[in-house]
């Protein structure tokens, strides 16, 4: 039985299909944003709007960014020789945070993965080695440290070696099946510290 009307039931339906949200957040959400000022809930919306229309993957590294290319890219700052390879921009962000890393990324939006049928052509790999004919130092694979992430990381490792560019893997003081962004910047930045060449 619908004991909201129509529209409120439409927004909890709405709310919860994102990711994590429940039937009771939903809820929640929805009667929060009932109570908040009508301009707040438009700023809110325009802003879910704004981000998906501007938002797409920066040149260079294919990490979400709002430019052509993403700050970290067109920074001079950076060591631009040194590239290290995560998975998501999920996992950029965790390193990011560290602040300790001068490098650049590149984003693969995936790993390999058989049993899902995930292919090498599925995932930003072309644009890696692609990246490979300038001027580059070191990859680091930082994909995760899960079955997924190990195809990945012995696949590109096989991929480079060849050119002669130092290819490396993060340590893994990295739990198996981890998730990058959900592990502390003292175990990311040893997990990068201890990396080993492959
Ligand atoms: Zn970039």
């Amino acid at each position: 039985m619908d004991y909201y009307g129509s529209q409120i039931t439409k927004l909890i339906e709405e709310l919860s299909s994102l990711p994590g949200i429940g039937a009771k957040s939903a809820q929640r959400l929805a009667f929060h944003v009932i109570n908040m000022p009508e301009e707040s809930v438009e700023k809110l919306a325009n802003s879910l709007v704004e981000a998906r229309r501007n938002v797409h993957y920066c040149k260079e590294c294919f990490t979400l960014t709002d430019g052509d290319v993403c700050p970290i890219c067109a920074s001079s700052a950076r060591n631009h020789r040194t590239i290290m390879v995560v998975e998501t921009t999920r996992d950029l962000a965790a390193y990011e945070k560290t602040g300790k890393y001068e490098g650049v990324y590149h984003v693969l939006h995936g790993a390999i993965s058989p049993m899902l049928g995930i292919g090498p052509g599925d995932i930003k790999l072309k644009e890696l080695i692609k990246r490979l004919q300038g001027d580059v130092d070191e990859v680091i694979v930082a994909t995760n440290n899960s079955l997924e992430g190990e195809t990945t990381a012995m696949y590109i490792s096989k991929l480079i070696k060849p050119t002669g560019i130092k290819v490396s893997r993060i340590a893994s003081g990295v739990p198996v099946g981890g998730d990058l962004e959900y592990i502390d910047e003292v175990t990311l930045l040893r997990a990068l510290e201890g990396r080993v060449e492959l």
